[in-house]
């Protein structure tokens, strides 16, 4: 049995706006989940129905079996971090993360205890005595952090916690929150709109777009095998690379390439006369004709070299697309060169129902 289970949940808020259409998805005990998406989709009203923090309008959430649509947020043991930190200014970093112990009457030995265990895999130790405003944003979100995990509930949810941070404090932190998933072992559900965040924490995702679940999966699986446009646009940095064409002969074009679907497709012909999506990831090319796949001529318009590798701004007639390639392999600007695109790496999608082909 699931830890936690959401079986066709749908809000529609008083407004009569639908915010979450028919989200179906199992939990397992542990288990690090993140709801990625642009913002909009419904990520937080999700998040804040299983914190027992918004109505369920349809459907039901189950905690180890047992309906907990009408539990309170205590009930369900669900500890929350937001992006803002919203720590108390007047207290030090110890009375904070104390703080939901305090209320409970805890023993204050074991919120001793406690709170220096906490701090410890926070690396707040040296901190403790400190007000927040002396704390730099990483250390006030580790805080915030700590006052969630001292509570050791079974579900620990995050709201956007590091879109405060700078990129650099991000990095970071992203490391610490993994780093604290594994030592707590909480089951954790994550909401970002940023897909590194994502990728980088999740055992699984769930991608969202205007309230409707696009594809869950680990993310191996988003990346390699999207399910439809948009999750194979959103997943991956810089995102697929798509060229939309009619069907003609089996072929579409690329400029004054012809790309010959048929090497990928069997059943092309069914698809003549239609329009369809090719796409393919910036990484997942060769910088020579190698005489398999797709060779594509095409002119280097700009080039961004990012230290290990190099991003190429191409277009082939009035298609543009980008590669990513070591930055040894710089090419010049203003130049034409062949690139190509192995067949593993090529991925069509029908352009009407935007859903993957084969
Ligand atoms: P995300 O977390 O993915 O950015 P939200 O879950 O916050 O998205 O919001 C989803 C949609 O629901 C948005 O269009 C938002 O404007 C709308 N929404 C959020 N809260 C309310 C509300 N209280 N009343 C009406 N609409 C809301």
């Amino acid at each position: 049995m699931a830890y936690l289970t959401l079986k066709n949940i749908n809000k529609i808020y008083p407004n009569g706006y639908h915010a979450v259409h028919n989200f179906n998805l199992e939990i397992e005990k542990g288990e690090f989940v993140v709801f990625v998406g642009p913002s909009g989709c419904g990520k937080s009203t999700t998040l804040r129905m299983i914190a027992g923090l918004e109505d369920i309008s349809n459907g039901e959430f189950l905690i180890n079996g047992k309906r907990a649509n009408e539990m309170g947020p205590r009930e369900r043991e669900v500890a929350m971090v937001f992006q803002s930190y919203a720590l108390y200014p007047q207290m030090t970093v110890y009375d904070n993360i104390a703080f939901g112990l305090t209320l409970q009457g805890v023993d204050e030995e074991v919120i001793e205890r406690r709170v220096q265990n906490t701090a410890r895999i926070l690396g707040l130790t040296d901190y403790l005595d400190r007000l927040p405003r002396a704390l730099s944003g990483g250390q006030r979100q580790r805080v915030a952090i700590g006052r969630a995990i001292i509570r050791k509930v079974g579900i620990f949810l995050m709201d956007e916690p590091l879109s405060n941070l700078d990129a650099k404090q991000r990095v970071t932190m992203r490391y610490e929150i993994a780093q604290i998933h594994r030592e707590t072992g909480a089951t954790t559900i994550y909401v970002t709109h940023d897909q590194t965040e994502a990728m980088t924490l999740a055992d699984r995702i769930v991608v969202m777009k205007d309230g409707y679940v696009q594809q869950i999966g680990t993310p191996y699986e988003l990346y390699y095998k999207p399910a439809n446009v948009f999750v194979a646009g959103f997943i991956g940095e810089p995102p697929m690379n798509f060229v939309r064409g009619t069907v003609k002969n089996g072929c579409i074009t690329m400029g004054d390439n012809s790309l010959d679907l048929g090497k990928k497709l069997k059943d092309i012909s069914k698809y003549e006369g239609k329009e369809i999506v090719l796409g393919f990831r910036p990484e997942a090319i060769s910088l020579a004709d190698d005489g398999e796949g797709y060779p594509i001529r095409c002119r280097v318009e700009l080039t961004e070299m990012l230290g290990d590798n190099t991003n190429v701004y191409i277009t082939a007639g009035d298609q543009q697309a980008i590669l990513k390639v070591d930055s040894h392999d710089t090419p010049d600007t203003d130049v034409d060169i062949t690139f190509t695109i192995p067949l593993e790496s090529v991925y069509l999608f029908d352009a009407e129902t935007e859903k993957v082909i084969g």
